[in-house]
C-alpha cells in the first residue's frame, strides 16, 4: 500500500480499504494479525553490537595480546602447565568481562525499550493505550498536544490540531491541520495538510485519524537513515575513567619495564622475567574497570526503576548526586491530583458539595439546607458549562485486588483529574455527560494550555450556539463583562470584581485549587478565533477543589532538607492556594518567599538574581518561566533538577541539569527532553533516584578505591623486591590468579554494596570534583603502600627462616597479599573507616570474599594444583602470620581513625 497518495482518497474510502470503523476502530484480533502481517511499528535499529563481538572485543586488549604472545613462548619453550594454566586464567577472565558488558549491554537495550513512547489508539470501541511498536495500519489513533504522531496518519476530526514537521520538512512553523480530501497528487509532505506524519509533534489542538503506514512504510521510514539518533549513553564518570585508564597504562607499562629492567641487572633469568613482567603488566592495568561502572550503572538504574524512576540519560545518574534544589510542580506530583469539588460560589452564595472521591453521589448545600441544583439556574448553568466545556471522561472500572481477594469496582477519570472533577460534580447534579452532549454538539474546542490558563467549547443546540469557558478564575474575570448575580445577568461592575477576588482568596487560603465559569450564546454568526470566543463572557462563578498533598511527600522534603536539597514549588494554580499547600508540606520557611507570574515578569535580572535562592513557591507561573528560573538557579551554581508534564516545559526540562518528565501525565515531547521519568509521577520518586544516584556514585569510588590500591600493593612488592635484588616474591600464575579472582568477585560486588545509611544527611557532591577526591587518592596511596610492603615482609621473614624453600616464601606472600586484598575490601565500603559499617550487610560481598578464600585454600592445599600455582601447605602458625600481616593495611587506618575521633571528641567535651 505504499503508492497511494492518502491525501487524495476520501476517507470513507479509507475506511473500506482497511475495513475499519471510525468508532470502534480495530478489534484486537484483527490488530494483532495485522501486526504479524506488518510487522513491528519501528524504524530500522542501527547496527547492534553482537554477543560474539562482545567475546572477542574482550581479547583486543593489547596486554593479553601480549599475554597470549608469551605463553605461546612459553608453549613452545615446553613450559605446557605454564601456558596452558594462563589461557586459562585469559579464557576465564575473559568470560568474565563478556558477562558484565553483556549484562550491561542488555540493561542499556531494556532501558531503551522502557522508555519507548506510547500511543492512544482505539480498538474494540474503546481508546486505549499501546506502546507505539504495536501500531497497525488501520488503526485509529488520537492525537493530542504533546504527542509525537506515532505512524502516518490520514485525518478525518481536527480541532484546531497545529503538527510541527521539521524533522520532515525543515520547517519550523507548526501546520493547522485540516481534513477535507486534496485533489492535487504531487505535492510536497507540508501541504499534505490532512495527514499527520509518524515523529511529528502535535504542538495544539487534538484529531483522530486513521493510520496509513507503520514503520519503514512511513515517509520518516524513507529517511530513517538520515535521522537515526544516538543517546548520549557514557557519563562524565566513564569518560574521565576512560582517560584515567589510558594513563594507568603507560603508567603500569612503566613501572613493569622498570620491574623487569632491575630484575634483570640483579641476575634474574630474562625469560622468567618477560613474563612476570608481563603477567603483572595485565594485573595492573584496570581494564575491567569501564564494565563494572557500566555494571554499576546499569545495576544501579535497574534498583531505580524498581522505585519508578526511569533514567533516559545515563549521564543523570552522576548528576543526580550533585542536585542541590528540586524545583517541582505541584499538581500531581507534590498532590494526589485526586480532585473533588467541595466549594461553590455563585453570585455571592456559597454552596458546599458533598461526596468523595471520583464516585458520583452527593448533595449540594447553602448552610445546613440541601437544594436541588437544577432548580437554581446559575448552579445549574455552571455544572452544564463545566461538563461541556471537557474533555474527561468517568467510568466503573473493576480494580484489581490481587489473587485472593474479590475485584472491587471503582470510579476513575480518563483524562485530566481537574476535568473528571467536573464530570462528578455534573453527575451529582443530574448532569450527565453522555445525555448533555446528546442534545449539545461539540463543533469547535479552543484546548486549555498552561500559558493561557483557559479552556472554552462552542457547542451547539438546535439552532442555539453556546461557548463554554472555564479557567483559573482571576484570569477569566479579565474576559468577562457581565456575571450572574440574583439570578440575573448583570455588569461586571470593580465592586463585583472585588467579590470575586475575595471568594478566590477565601477558597485559596483553604489549599483549595479552583477554576472559573463563563459562558455566552451566539446569536448569529460563526465564531473562528479564541478571541472572539472568549471575550465580552458572562461570569458564572467558581468551584473550589480539595486536591491532597501526597503522603509520602511530607518525609521526602525533610529528606531532602538533611541532604542539603532545597525543594521549590513551582505551579500554575493561585498563588494562596500554593502557599497553603506550601505550608503543609514546609516547603516554605518563615523567611521564605513567594513570587508570582506577574512579579517575576516585573522583576530585573538582577532583582531576580539577588532573590532566588529566598524563593521556595512560584504561582500562577507560565512554563516560560520555568526556563528563567532554572538558568538563575544555574548562574547562582546550583544543580537543578526540574519536572515538567507539557510541551512548553521542554525547553526548561532540557535546560535543567537533570530534566524530569512525568510517565502517567507526561506528554512524549516533555518525556523525550527529559533524563528522568517518573512511573508515578511523585515527588517522592525524585529523592528515591537522588538517594540511588548518590550510592551509585559512591560505590563507583568504593570499587575504584579497592582495585588500584590492590594494584599498587601488587606493583609494590615486585618492584621493591627486585630493587633488593630479591628472588621473585610472586610467580606468574599468582599474580593472574590475584587479579582473576581476588580483583574480580568483590570488586562486582562492592559495585551493588546497599546505600550507605546516612547517604542523605550529607551535602549533595560537588559537581566538579574528580575522581580522586575526597581523600580518595590518599586511600589508594596509603593503602597500596601498605599492602605492598607486608606482603614483601611476609616474603622476607620466610626466606630468611627457610633460605631454602622459595616456594615457601612465595606461597606465603600470594597469600599475605590475597588476604590483605580480602580484608581490605571490607574497609573500601566506608569513607570513614571499617568499623563504621554493619560487616555483614553485602552478602555478595561475603559471598565474594568465601569464595575467593575459598579457592585461595583449594590452590594451596590440593595436590594436583600446587605445582601449577608453585604452592606448597602453610601451617597453623604460617596461617596466623599471614593474617596477622594481611590486617595490617585495613586495621591500621581504622584503629587511627578511632583514636582521632575519640580525641576530637574528647576535645569537643573538654571545650565545652
Ligand atoms: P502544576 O502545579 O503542575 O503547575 P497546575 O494544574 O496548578 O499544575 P496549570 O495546569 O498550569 O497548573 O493550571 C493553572 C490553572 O489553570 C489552574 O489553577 C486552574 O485554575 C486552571 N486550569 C487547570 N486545568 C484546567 C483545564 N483543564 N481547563 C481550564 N482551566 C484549567
Amino acid at each position: 500500500m505504499t503508492n497511494y497518495k492518502w491525501h487524495t482518497i476520501p476517507i470513507n474510502e479509507i475506511q473500506t480499504m482497511f475495513q475499519v470503523d471510525k468508532e470502534k476502530g480495530l478489534s484486537s484480533k484483527s490488530a494483532e494479525k495485522l501486526l504479524q502481517e506488518y510487522g513491528a511499528n519501528q524504524l530500522e535499529q542501527g547496527e547492534v553490537i553482537s554477543p560474539l563481538t562482545i567475546f572477542l572485543n574482550q581479547f583486543k586488549d593489547f596486554m593479553v595480546l601480549v599475554l597470549l604472545v608469551a605463553t605461546l613462548i612459553s608453549g613452545l619453550l615446553g613450559e605446557y602447565t605454564d601456558a596452558i594454566t594462563i589461557i586459562a586464567i585469559v579464557i576465564i577472565n575473559a568470560i568474565l568481562g563478556f558477562i558484565q558488558e553483556y549484562r550491561a549491554e542488555r540493561s542499556l537495550q531494556a532501558l531503551k525499550e522502557m522508555t519507548a513512547p506510547n500511543a492512544k489508539v482505539v480498538r474494540d470501541g474503546k481508546l486505549t493505550i499501546i506502546p507505539a511498536l504495536e501500531v497497525v495500519p488501520g488503526d485509529i489513533v488520537y492525537l493530542e498536544t504533546g504527542d509525537r504522531v506515532p505512524a502516518d496518519v490520514r485525518l478525518f476530526e481536527s480541532h484546531d490540531l497545529y503538527i510541527e514537521e521539521s524533522v520532515l520538512t525543515g520547517e519550523s512553523v507548526p501546520v493547522n491541520k485540516i481534513i477535507d480530501t486534496i485533489t492535487y497528487e504531487n505535492i510536497p509532505l507540508g501541504d499534505q495538510k490532512n495527514m499527520a506524519f509518524m515523529g511529528t509533534l502535535i504542538t495544539r489542538g487534538v484529531g483522530y485519524g486513521i493510520v496509513v503506514a507503520t514503520g519503514m512504510n512511513t515517509e520518516m521510514g524513507k529517511i530513517a537513515d538520515l535521522i537515526q539518533t544516538t543517546e548520549e549513553m557514557e557519563t562524565p564518570l566513564q569518560r574521565k575513567l576512560d582517560q584515567l585508564g589510558k594513563i594507568l597504562v603507560i603508567l603500569s607499562i612503566a613501572l613493569t619495564v622498570l620491574v623487569v629492567v632491575t630484575g634483570i641487572w640483579h641476575g634474574h633469568n630474562a625469560y622468567d622475567m618477560f613474563l612476570a613482567g608481563v603477567s603483572l603488566a595485565v594485573a595492573a592495568i584496570p581494564e575491567g574497570l569501564p564494565a563494572i561502572v557500566t555494571v554499576a550503572l546499569a545495576l544501579g538504574v535497574q534498583r531505580m526503576i524498581k522505585r519508578n524512576a526511569i533514567v533516559r540519560k545515563l549521564p543523570s545518574v552522576e548528576t543526580l548526586g550533585c542536585s542541590t534544589v528540586i524545583c517541582s510542580d505541584k499538581t500531581g506530583t507534590l498532590t494526589q491530583n485526586k480532585m473533588t469539588v467541595t466549594n461553590l460560589w455563585i453570585g455571592g452564595k456559597e454552596i458546599n458539595v458533598s461526596g468523595r472521591g471520583y464516585e458520583p453521589k452527593g448533595n449540594f448545600y447553602i448552610g445546613s439546607k440541601e437544594i436541588n441544583p437544577g432548580r437554581v439556574a446559575s448552579i445549574a448553568k455552571l455544572l452544564e458549562v463545566g461538563v461541556l466545556c471537557n474533555n474527561a471522561n468517568l467510568i466503573e472500572a473493576e480494580e484489581e485486588k490481587g489473587f485472593f481477594k474479590k475485584n472491587k469496582k471503582s470510579w476513575m477519570v480518563q483524562g485530566d483529574p481537574t476535568e473528571g472533577a467536573l464530570i462528578v460534580l455534573g453527575a451529582k447534579g443530574n448532569y450527565n455527560k453522555k445525555s448533555l452532549e446528546k442534545n449539545w454538539k461539540r463543533i469547535k474546542e479552543f484546548p486549555f494550555d498552561s500559558s493561557r490558563k483557559m479552556m472554552s467549547t462552542i457547542v451547539q443546540k438546535q439552532n442555539k450556539q453556546m461557548v463554554a469557558v472555564k479557567g483559573a478564575p482571576d484570569v477569566l474575570l479579565e474576559h468577562c463583562t457581565s456575571i450572574i448575580w440574583d439570578e440575573k445577568i448583570v455588569p461586571l461592575t470593580p465592586v463585583f470584581k472585588k467579590y470575586v477576588k475575595k471568594a478566590i482568596e477565601k477558597m485559596a487560603n483553604q489549599a483549595l485549587r479552583n477554576l472559573g465559569f463563563a459562558y455566552k450564546e451566539i446569536k448569529n454568526g460563526k465564531i473562528v478565533t479564541e478571541r472572539e470566543a472568549e471575550r465580552d463572557l458572562i461570569f458564572i462563578g467558581i468551584a473550589g477543589m480539595i486536591d491532597p498533598p501526597r503522603e509520602e511527600v511530607k518525609e521526602a522534603i525533610q529528606k531532602c532538607k538533611r541532604a542539603g536539597i532545597k525543594t521549590v514549588m513551582i505551579t500554575g494554580d493561585h498563588q494562596i492556594t500554593a502557599m497553603a499547600i506550601a505550608k503543609q508540606l514546609q516547603i516554605l520557611p518563615p523567611n521564605g518567599l513567594t513570587v508570582n507570574g506577574q512579579d517575576l515578569y516585573n522583576m530585573s535580572n538582577n532583582e531576580f538574581m539577588q532573590k532566588v535562592d529566598d524563593i521556595y513557591v512560584y504561582a500562577r507561573v507560565s512554563p516560560e518561566h520555568k526556563l528563567r528560573i532554572v538558568k538563575a538557579l544555574q548562574a547562582k551554581d546550583h544543580v537543578v533538577a526540574m519536572t515538567g508534564d507539557g510541551v512548553n516545559d521542554a525547553p526548561a526540562i532540557k535546560a535543567a541539569d537533570i530534566g524530569i518528565s512525568m510517565g502517567i501525565t507526561g506528554t512524549d515531547v516533555s518525556k523525550e527532553a527529559s533524563s528522568l521519568v517518573l512511573s508515578d509521577d511523585n515527588f517522592a520518586t525524585i529523592v528515591a533516584a537522588i538517594e540511588e544516584g548518590r550510592g551509585i556514585y559512591e560505590n563507583i569510588r568504593k570499587f575504584i578505591r579497592y582495585l588500584l590500591a590492590s594494584n599498587v600493593g601488587e606493583i609494590l612488592t615486585m618492584f621493591l623486591a627486585m630493587l633488593a635484588g630479591l628472588p621473585l616474591p610472586l610467580v606468574p600464575i599468582q599474580i593472574l590468579w590475584v587479579n582473576l579472582v581476588t580483583d574480580g568477585l568483590p570488586a562486582m560486588a562492592l559495585g551493588i554494596d546497599p546505600v550507605e545509611e546516612d547517604i542523605m544527611n550529607r551535602p549533595p557532591r560537588d559537581s566538579k570534583e574528580g575522581i580522586f577526591a575526597r581523600g580518595l587518592g590518599w586511600k589508594i596511596i596509603s593503602r597500596g603502600i601498605v599492602i605492598g610492603l607486608v606482603t614483601l615482609g611476609v616474603f622476607i621473614i620466610t626466606l630468611n627462616n627457610e633460605p631454602n624453600n622459595l616456594v615457601k616464601a612465595q606461597t606465603m606472600a600470594f597469600t599475605t597479599l590475597v588476604l590483605a586484598q580480602l580484608i581490605h575490601v571490607f574497609d573500601c565500603r566506608s569513607d570513614i573507616s571499617v568499623f563504621h559499617r554493619n560487616f555483614f550487610e553485602n552478602k555478595y560481598l561475603i559471598l565474594a570474599v568465601f569464595s575467593s578464600l575459598l579457592l585461595l585454600i583449594g590452590v594451596i592445599y590440593i595436590d594436583q594444583l600446587q605445582p601449577i600455582f608453585r604452592t606448597v601447605e602453610l601451617n597453623a602458625f604460617d596461617w596466623l602470620l599471614t593474617i596477622f600481616a594481611g590486617s595490617i593495611p585495613t586495621f591500621a587506618f581504622g584503629i587511627r581513625t578511632l583514636l582521632t575521633t575519640r580525641k576530637k571528641i574528647n576535645k569537643l567535651v573538654s571545650d565545652s
